[in-house]
């Protein structure tokens, strides 16, 4: 087909789901028995929800036909092979050990590969991944470009591996002490940044000098292989499946939340090379998740992934993705508000800092700027900043990241252009009161992930 200019849509719309309308009092009171924590709201009071693009997706008719073709099959289910088959044609990983979610595959990889006392180096931590490698008796550390931790630059890999500190940390603690570089495709908490394939390449090649593995977090993968397609010299003409095969090319093994890219509503997988890894991961997911042939997941979920995969990677699909959350970014930074750039591949991500210089971080200026877009017009969305980076487990002081940021997160094939428009202008309404907005403080904190609970009061 002709290559649109546009970013439109490649489907049409055969049902749809009816959306509740709220006033400004009613929200101030769901806001408040919130704890001005937008995870503990109700779903009926949101009007757009962009709290987060995972499992938020709206699957083609495709894969609602395969819902129907599940094998639930205790043991050997026939969706079970078509995801075998899609994951080793899609991405090349020989081994696959499916889970519930991206998580469930992070707690075998880390317990299997992680001894107390080591390090895994990352571009950029992510919640879960963190959590899992320190609970492991592993400690991350971050080995992003500084580009990455500003949000002015407009570096278009912004999600790159400074390998100078990389050889620094491996020249610190010894390739021993390093199972393995936790690699993110594209970063999530940078602002969905992309990692070139220059970085990937060189990545291999210092890492397979010591010995290293690379476990790849292939969330979204597809989004960083359309930022190639669009930005690196040489990969113009190369298809979005072609890229993200060689992405995956160079890495050892891959840990996948099918919740995004993979367009479902559940599901994940663990994918290795190395068949003794492979055998062990397989042999834990029988203790946590289920038997290795359904991983925790209906066989039905297994389908649905299996034709998400494919679907994923298709040009089109990946172009309007992409399209969808540029166009959004282009209306809000129009309007004057400070965001994350290059905007990136699931989301637009505000510049709390910025957006609110009057707001010291030890009064939660990104939670407050989430609860705040909420009252103005029930628009979900999330915190990135000190409450999601937590206490430091040895000094249990707060981490103060350098970017505080709220998250508007864009679920694949769900919202409309209208829709964006009315979240870039409630951004720009909130933007216009900013000077009027004070801070919070955090009156309940439990003890892990602390965003996901966390209640907080106006001061
Ligand atoms: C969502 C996510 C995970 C965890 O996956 P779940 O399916 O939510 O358990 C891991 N890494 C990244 C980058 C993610 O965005």
């Amino acid at each position: 087909m002709h290559q649109l200019k546009s970013w439109a849509e490649p489907y049409k719309i055969k049902m749809v789901e009816l959306l509740d309308m709220t006033t400004h009092a009613q929200r101030l009171k769901a806001i408040a028995d919130a704890g001005y924590n937008t995870f503990l709201l109700r779903s009926a009071e949101v009007y757009i929800d962009l709290l987060t693009d995972s499992g938020t997706s709206a699957m083609s008719d495709q894969q609602w036909a395969g819902m129907m073709r599940g094998d639930e099959a205790y043991a050997g289910s026939r969706n079970f092979y078509h995801l075998e088959e899609a994951v080793q044609k899609t991405y090349g990983y020989k081994y696959l050990v499916p889970t519930h979610q991206g998580r469930g595959a992070e707690h075998i990889i880390s317990k299997l590969l992680i001894k107390k006392g080591d390090v895994i180096p990352g571009n950029m931590y992510f919640t879960t991944t963190r959590l899992h490698q320190e609970l492991a008796g592993g400690h991350f550390v971050d080995v992003i470009i500084p580009e990455a931790h500003d949000p002015e630059n407009e570096h278009p890999f912004k999600g790159n591996i400074d390998l100078q500190k990389l050889s620094e940390v491996i020249r610190k603690y010894g390739a021993k002490k390093i199972p393995y570089v936790s690699l993110a495709t594209s970063v999530n908490m940078a602002g969905g940044q992309p990692v070139s394939m220059e970085n990937l390449k060189a990545l291999r090649e210092l890492t397979s000098k010591h010995g290293i593995r690379i476990i790849h977090d292939m969330t979204r993968v597809a989004e960083n292989a359309y930022f190639i397609k669009e930005r690196e010299p040489g990969y113009n003409r190369r298809t979005i499946a072609s890229i993200i095969k060689e992405i995956c090319s160079y890495t050892d093994g891959a840990t996948m939340s099918a919740k995004k890219d993979a367009l479902v509503n559940i599901g994940g997988f663990l994918a290795l090379n190395e068949y003794p890894v492979f055998e062990e991961a397989r042999n834990m997911v029988v203790v946590y998740e289920g038997l290795h042939t359904y991983g925790g997941l209906a066989g039905r979920d297994m389908e649905a992934m299996a034709i998400g995969i494919g679907e994923s990677v298709s040009y089109d699909h990946i172009h309007a993705r992409v399209g969808q959350v540029l166009y959004l970014g282009k209306k809000i930074a129009d309007a004057g508000v400070p965001i994350v750039k290059p905007v990136g591949g699931h989301g637009v991500f505000l510049n709390a800092s910025a957006f609110l210089p009057h707001i010291k971080q030890d009064q939660y200026p990104a939670q407050q700027l989430a609860a705040q877009l909420y009252l103005e017009s029930g628009i979900r969305s999330m915190e990135r900043g000190v409450v999601s980076a937590g206490r430091d487990p040895k000094t249990g002081k707060n981490r103060y990241p350098k970017l505080e940021l709220v998250r508007l997160t864009i679920p694949r094939r769900v919202y409309t252009q209208a829709h964006m428009d009315v979240v870039a202008e409630s951004v720009a309404a909130v933007y216009d009161r900013r000077k009027k907005i004070k801070g919070l403080k955090m009156v309940y904190e439990p003890k892990y992930l602390r965003f996901f609970q966390a209640r907080f009061k106006p001061l």
